[in-house]
């Protein structure tokens, strides 16, 4: 008999690589994760060089090129004023991998993990292969994770709950001032907060945070990637920070599974991170013009949706029917039960994608509605 392990079978492949496959070739993808901007080219040309010379041929550092964690650091002194040691940092394959070694070093055959609801897709999985046990918080109204909701949830098997804000799937932004109530749940329970801030350069309204900043012990890990603040999903590189305590226990696990990252991406990250930086403001924008695009649209169908504040995604509420009929008609976005029991009855839209093509989609999305109303 074929043997698979216990933790495999309890995890199945996203339901939305389900909902692509749903879908005819020439429908409007507002279903993918990833900024439609090219990479920076200071980055393009920098993994150039590096491949040419020869110096991205052999294995780096476990925790990666001593440049890179130093530009990381200087990123994050820039950024959030936090005093980070370069040797605090492991870059990783993207921050798939980076959330992956954060609860994989910390978390125990039944430990309990704290998640948002809906909440991206990985950390719910990546629970269960650690031999842990997801615990779901619905959020908010507004889709923003409530501080008190996190702590009413907290048990002695508690190891750890995540924090994303930005938000996927939700575009939500957490106030500083939740905030800040993370990093004191952290330090009075002794609990780790794994703050995944992947999104941080897209915010719209406020401002970013992170519980690292006002955290008093060591127990908040961060998760961040080149991936969607310089548009660079497909090089797979992210990267993890902490105290050296927790970086050393994460390095372990990041060395038996990657070695490195992969070096040419690591010379293409550190450009990134040290080149101009202009596009940035330009990206955000960018998403804010379609943001303002999308939710007018979807209020002026008629759906009520929380006004994202970051990220690319929104996430409207949906009468039932409304992502099949959307489907069909060759719109593409993921029903809100895929991240999580609290998306049902909520969808999923990224606007990653041009004006046009969003007008399109919305007067689709209004057919779409008015089949099912
Ligand atoms: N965290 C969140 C919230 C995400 O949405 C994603 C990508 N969709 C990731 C982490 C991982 O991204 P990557 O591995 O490309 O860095």
């Amino acid at each position: 008999m074929t043997h698979f392990s216990d933790r495999v079978e309890q995890i199945s492949i996203s339901g939305i690589r389900k909902v692509f496959e749903a879908a005819g070739e020439d429908a409007i993808n507002l279903g993918l994760g990833q900024p439609d901007f090219p990479a920076p080219d200071h980055a393009r040309q920098a993994a150039i060089e590096a491949i040419e010379s020869g110096e991205a041929d052999g294995y780096t550092e476990n925790k990666g090129l001593q440049s890179l964690r130093e530009a990381i650091a200087a990123k994050h002194r820039r950024d959030q004023g936090i005093d980070l040691d370069p040797d605090d940092v492991i870059a990783t394959a993207g921050g798939s991998e980076a959330l992956h070694i954060a609860i994989e070093a910390h978390v125990n055959q039944g430990d309990e993990v704290i998640i948002p609801d809906p909440g991206f897709v990985s950390y719910d999985a990546l629970t269960k292969l650690a031999g842990g046990k997801p615990v779901p918080v619905p959020l908010r109204d507004d889709l923003t994770l409530d501080p008190d909701d996190v702590e009413a949830a907290i048990t002695e098997d508690t190891a750890a709950f995540v924090v994303n804000s930005p938000g996927n799937p939700t575009g939500a932004v957490s106030p500083p001032e939740d905030i800040e109530a993370f990093a004191r749940i952290a330090d009075e329970h002794d609990v780790l907060c794994i703050s995944d801030e992947v999104y941080e350069y897209t915010v719209f309204d406020g401002e970013h945070r992170s519980p690292i900043e006002f955290a008093e012990t060591d127990n908040v890990v961060v998760v961040n990637s080149a991936s969607k603040l310089f548009s660079m999903t497909g090089w797979r590189l992210g990267w993890v920070y902490g105290s050296s305590r927790r970086v050393e226990r994460m390095v372990r696990v990041h060395q038996y599974v990657q070695a490195c990252a992969s070096a040419p991406a690591q010379f293409a990250a550190e450009a990134a991170l040290t080149g101009p930086q202009d596009r940035i403001d330009e990206m955000t924008e960018t998403f804010r013009e379609r943001r303002d695009l999308v939710v007018d649209g979807l209020e002026d169908i008629g759906l009520r949706v929380p006004t994202p504040k970051g990220a690319f995604y929104a996430m409207p509420e949906v009468p039932e029917g409304f992502v099949d009929e959307c489907i069909d008609r060759g719109v593409i976005i993921v029903p809100g039960d895929a991240f999580g029991e609290n998306g049902a009855g909520y969808a999923r839209l990224s606007y990653a994608t041009d004006t046009d093509s969003l007008r399109e989609a919305i007067d689709i999305m209004r057919e779409a509605y008015d089949a099912v109303v």
